[in-house]
């Protein structure tokens, strides 16, 4: 993904116009791109008239190509997918994998095993999310507390009842591998490139 910064325009000005000049600058001929997204919208007061600020993303039809474009001008950078290598071990387990507990440490822990090819058993204490929904709203009636069903406990952890903010300072490349993740399992697209990506409750229950 191509990231372009700085890209100042007039408050009347929509998005038509900063896709264009992200085109301009990073000098991507718009057959080329697949897809063009607002990463970040900001607006700069601190000198006469107020200017709207955009980050544009850019998706080449030809990923490959993206990196060619990292020099076109100083608002150009570029955002290559996580390459998420795993050392396997050298002897055999002698038994299945077991992980606990179903958030989101048990998921990926649960999904990477399952990718290297093992069968990981996940104990979770809580229960499915279905029962657990109704747990939680039978708390917000009556007080009443289901130590195992609750707004930390059941499948999917503990921010199953959030909105589903994706925003991290961690600044780690497996940041990247997780949105993957995400988007293969029905995400909306806008996360790969928002700078403040949501998912949603709806989404996530
Ligand atoms: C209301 C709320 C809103 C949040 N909103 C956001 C947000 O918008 N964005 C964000 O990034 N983070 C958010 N968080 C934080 C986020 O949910 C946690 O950082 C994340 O869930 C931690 O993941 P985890 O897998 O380490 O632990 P958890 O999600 O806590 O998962 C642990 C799992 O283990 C199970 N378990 C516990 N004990 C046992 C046991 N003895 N045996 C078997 N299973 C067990 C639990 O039932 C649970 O399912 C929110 C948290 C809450 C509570």
């Amino acid at each position: 993904m191509i990231l372009v910064r700085d890209i100042r325009l007039p408050l009347s000005a929509g998005e038509p116009q900063a896709f264009e000049k992200a085109l301009h600058l990073a000098r991507i001929p718009r057959s080329k791109a697949a897809h063009l997204g607002v990463a970040r919208l900001s607006v700069d007061a601190r000198h006469g008239q107020p200017k709207l600020v955009y980050t544009i993303a850019v998706t080449l039809k030809d990923e490959g190509e993206e990196s060619a474009y990292a020099g076109a001008s100083p608002c150009v950078a570029i955002r290559g997918k996580t390459d998420l290598s795993v050392q396997n071990g050298t002897q055999r387990l002698p038994h299945r994998p077991v992980v606990c507990g179903l958030g989101p440490a048990g998921l990926f822990a649960a999904l990477l095993l399952a990718r290297q090819g093992y069968k990981p058993i996940v104990l979770e204490r809580g229960p499915a999310l279905d029962e657990r929904v109704k747990a939680v709203e039978h708390f917000s009636a009556t007080g009443e507390l289901d130590p195992n069903a609750n707004i930390q406990f059941g499948e999917g952890g503990a921010g199953t009842f959030s909105d589903g903010k994706l925003t991290t300072r961690i600044g780690d490349e497996l940041c990247g591998f997780v949105t993957e993740v995400f988007l293969q399992h029905g995400a909306p697209e806008e996360i790969a490139w928002k700078q403040k990506p949501h998912v949603g409750t709806d989404l996530l229950r």
